[in-house]
């Protein structure tokens, strides 16, 4: 699958995340039938207009289950807040977009973007905080009408498209946030 505008490419991540959540939460090894049908399903029922990728309640529910600590390594000394978008990039001051950090992570991440940071460390980001990236993403596009627009001829934007993922590790290789949830 290789999409041609920007949101055949966050329907696509979204899907494959969808995907790559149940195959974690069911600690499967590897992606099967089960789990290629939950991202076939969501895929088109997204193009189509059936299915959203729903509102950033659960996010914010799972928020306040979250014990108050770093969303970066779970750490609790020194936090502070976080934008998932930078402000310097158009990223706003609500909910949706802060999270907490500990001011190591902070001064480590500076002013890069969340995805490209977790690629300068070789690492593929938790789902559930990629899961509020990619909503918010989705969520900017709609609102800009960006949605149909090819790839090529992508504005300025609050999120680094070039850092979408497209493919997915192993569901081993996953994990749903940065320490284990209880
Ligand atoms: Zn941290």
């Amino acid at each position: 699958m290789s999409p041609t505008t920007i949101g055949e490419l966050l329907y696509w991540s979204y899907a494959n995340l969808a995907m790559a959540h149940a195959a974690v939460t069911n600690r499967a090894t590897s992606y099967g039938r089960v789990h290629f049908m939950i991202r076939a399903r969501l895929l088109k029922g997204l193009r189509d207009g059936t299915m959203n990728v729903g509102s950033l309640v659960e996010d914010e529910r799972l928020k306040m289950v979250l014990p108050q600590a770093c969303s970066y390594c779970g750490g609790r000394d020194r936090l502070s807040v976080d934008h998932l978008f930078a402000s310097d990039r158009g990223g706003r001051d609500t909910g949706d977009n802060i999270v907490w950090s500990c001011v190591s992570c902070n001064s480590s991440k500076g002013v890069r973007d969340l995805l490209d940071w977790y690629a300068t460390r070789g690492q593929f980001p938790p789902l559930l905080l990629l899961r509020r990236y990619l909503k918010l993403a989705i969520s900017y596009c709609e609102g800009q009408a960006l949605l149909g627009l090819p790839l090529a001829e992508a504005p300025d934007l609050p999120f680094a498209l070039d850092a979408i993922p497209k493919s997915f590790p192993a569901p081993a290789e996953l994990v749903l946030w940065c320490v284990p949830l209880a």
